[in-house]
């Protein structure tokens, strides 16, 4: 067990203003790993002081050096990708190769691809007679949740760190050693003094406190819709920029003529992997009725094979949500056809894959985010059937089509209510602006979308 002491205020590791810890936990051995101090009000005044001291200079410094020290930051992770990747597994759980190639390797690919844009971005431009400049918005008060731990961090703070502004990150309470090993990476790279900063810390009180300091200019959060909602109040109640990641509910169309066997094991895949815990999961799976039966067998086979493989949830409180999705689900008439409710190990925060069958769009299985390795398989009569199915929640994070050919996928995705459509099993693209329609969140992340919601605009006329 390791205590680790201090915040990275103003680059360097100072000692945290309360006496507060928070306990990490190993979720797949249930043993506390570490402690990390649990920041208050004080600590994030520091953070925030240490970032609006930074940003003038920060804000100045010219976009090819920025593109440098981005570019250092990107080569640090490279180096330290096994700790990373360490450090993912012991607080999150996840199976090392997971941890290796999207836990660390996703980073690395957005803080490179943030290197480059800096270099590359037209920070000015001309429109009729006058020069717009695409200036840093300020301070980024940024709030990140658990399950894609470093992911979740990099995506903010190299989009703010491209575009001149500085950062303070609180980062989930669950996993909070990876976003200490980052802290350090920044360091290691040279980045300026105060242009990035972490406080470890609860959410209602290291979170609400960043969220609602007078210092910070926009808040950039990723989580709960819950929780989205209220700071988008505290938010606008202070006429703060605001972007807001939350939940969502994806659905896989498989449409008839798809491959069938390939859209039911990739979809089961998706929804396995990060045992679930994945925003943009396709946790809803719409088949044609003529191919239902023969799609629940296949994706219950498919679920079967990641009883042994898969990670743990990241706490006992996530787990025991799940769980209790199942029941509901079982007790809503849904028919199990792989899974439920027991765990496949004695120790650990583990839940079976799940695959519900008979699930009708109606069913809080279908609707609520379960944010665990859980399938809904539900039936559609017709394209337009399937299409009132895929839009039919209050989310629109991603999604996923399954077609003949791409033309025919395409034409269905362009009419569905979501910021993400994978096409024919389309691989991920971390230039993509990521993000949702309706309550899957406001404005977008990654590539150069990403990047304009760092940016504010001043015009000259001339
Ligand atoms: P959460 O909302 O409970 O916590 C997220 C972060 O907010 C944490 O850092 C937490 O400490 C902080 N927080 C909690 N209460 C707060 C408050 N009152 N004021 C300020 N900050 C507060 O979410 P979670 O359980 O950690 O994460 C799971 C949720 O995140 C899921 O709903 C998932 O869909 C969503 N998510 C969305 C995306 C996306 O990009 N759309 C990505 C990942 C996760």
């Amino acid at each position: 067990m390791k205590a680790h002491d201090g915040m990275y205020i103003d680059g360097a590791w100072r000692p945290a203003a309360g006496p507060g810890v928070i306990e990490v936990v190993n979720p797949a051995d249930e043993q506390v790993i570490a402690t990390v101090p649990a920041g208050t009000v004080e600590d994030v005044d520091a953070a925030v002081r240490a970032a609006r001291a930074a940003l003038p200079g920060w804000a100045a410094t010219p976009p090819a050096e920025r593109a440098a020290r981005l570019a250092a930051l990107r080569d640090v992770l490279v180096a330290r990708q096994d700790e990373i990747a360490e450090t993912v597994t012991a607080e999150l759980g996840s199976p090392p190769k997971l941890s290796q190639t999207v836990h660390a390797g996703v980073p690395i690919a957005v803080t490179g691809s943030y290197a480059e844009l800096a270099a590359t971005y037209a920070f000015e431009e001309r429109t009729g007679n006058s020069t717009v400049l695409h200036e840093p918005v300020g301070v980024v008060g940024a709030i990140t949740p658990w399950n894609y731990p470093l992911h979740q961090i990099v995506a903010k703070t190299a989009p703010a760190l491209a575009a001149g502004c500085t950062v303070v990150v609180k980062p989930a309470e669950d996993t909070p050693l990876v976003a200490r090993l980052f802290a350090e990476a920044v360091h290691e790279a040279g980045i300026p003094a105060g242009v990035f900063n972490l406080v470890t810390g609860l959410g209602p009180v290291a979170g609400q406190a960043l969220a609602e300091h007078p210092g910070v200019d926009l808040v950039s959060f990723t989580g709960s819709t819950a929780v989205g909602r209220r700071i988008g109040a505290i938010a606008s109640g202070m006429v703060k920029k605001v972007a807001l990641e939350l939940g969502g509910k994806s659905a896989n169309v498989i449409l008839p003529g798809a491959d069938l066997a390939r859209a039911v094991n990739v979809g089961v895949a998706n929804v396995m992997s990060n045992s679930g815990q994945t925003c943009s999961a396709w946790t809803r799976m719409l088949v044609h009725h003529d191919q239902y039966d023969e799609a629940v067998e296949l994706a219950a086979a498919a679920a079967a094979k990641y009883r042994d493989r898969i990670g743990p949830l990241v706490s006992a409180t996530q787990r025991d949500r799940v769980r209790g999705y199942i029941a509901k689900g079982v007790a809503e008439g849904a028919r199990l056809a792989a899974g439920g409710p027991d765990s496949p190990h004695e120790r650990g925060y583990y839940v079976s894959p799940t695959v519900f069958a008979d699930v009708t769009p109606g069913m809080t299985i279908a609707q609520e985010e379960i944010f665990g390795p859980v399938l809904s398989v539900l039936r559609y009569a017709d394209e337009e059937d399937a299409l009132r199915i895929a839009n039919g929640t209050v989310y629109g994070l991603a999604g996923a089509v399954w077609a003949a050919d791409e033309t025919e996928a395409v034409a269905f995705a362009r009419r569905m209510e979501t910021g993400q459509v994978d096409i024919n099993g389309g691989r991920f693209n971390p230039l993509a602006p990521f993000g949702g329609y309706k309550q899957s969140g406001v404005g977008r992340e990654l590539g150069a979308h990403g990047l304009a919601e760092y940016l504010q605009t001043k015009s000259f006329q001339f």
